[in-house]
């Protein structure tokens, strides 16, 4: 009787569709699966270092370098949530397992960095002409004329 009830099963399981399911190769979209970043936006301002509850990340300004240890996000998305830049994004796909604590460095483009570092001189130049208005100002002379932006004058 016995093996009457197993070949019912056997047949049974022959024709009819899995309980179990293939592990999806899409990820359904909001997956935390791991940090992704934009170096051509990113600033290597740190914030997200320092918002990291792990400790995963590391920037190094001096060598225009992000860093990650993979094995030690725990995909909290804080990182994410706090870059002012908004390079930082959750990729769907997740980290795979290995034998070793990984670190993934990611470098600046050089074009990134002059683009960066010409945005930095504009900035001081102008904190500096500011500057320089101002302290004439508080001596009583006319502040210096502001560069004319376009040299034709329309005449009626
Ligand atoms: S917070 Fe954003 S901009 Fe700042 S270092 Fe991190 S990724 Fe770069
Ligand atoms: S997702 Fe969370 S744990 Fe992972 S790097 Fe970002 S802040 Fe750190």
């Amino acid at each position: 009787m016995a093996f009457i009830s197993f070949k019912k099963t056997i047949l049974r399981n022959l024709f009819s569709k899995p309980y179990t399911r293939k592990t999806e190769k899409e990820y359904p979209e909001g997956t935390r699966g791991h940090v992704e970043n934009d170096m051509d936006v990113c600033i290597l301002c740190g914030l997200c270092s320092i918002k990291c509850p792990t400790h995963a990340i590391t920037v190094d300004k001096a060598a225009k370098t992000w860093s990650i240890r993979p094995m030690s996000c725990i995909q909290c998305r804080c990182c994410v949530d706090n870059c002012p830049k908004k390079c930082l994004s959750m990729g769907t796909k997740f980290q795979e397992p290995g034998e070793e604590k990984i670190s993934k460095t990611f470098k600046q483009s050089e074009k990134a960095i002059a683009a960066q570092e010409a945005l930095m001189k504009a900035a001081k130049e102008r904190a500096a002409q500011a500057a320089a208005a101002k302290a004439a100002a508080a001596q009583g002379g006319a502040a210096p004329a502001a560069p004319a932006q376009n040299s034709e004058e329309k005449k009626d």
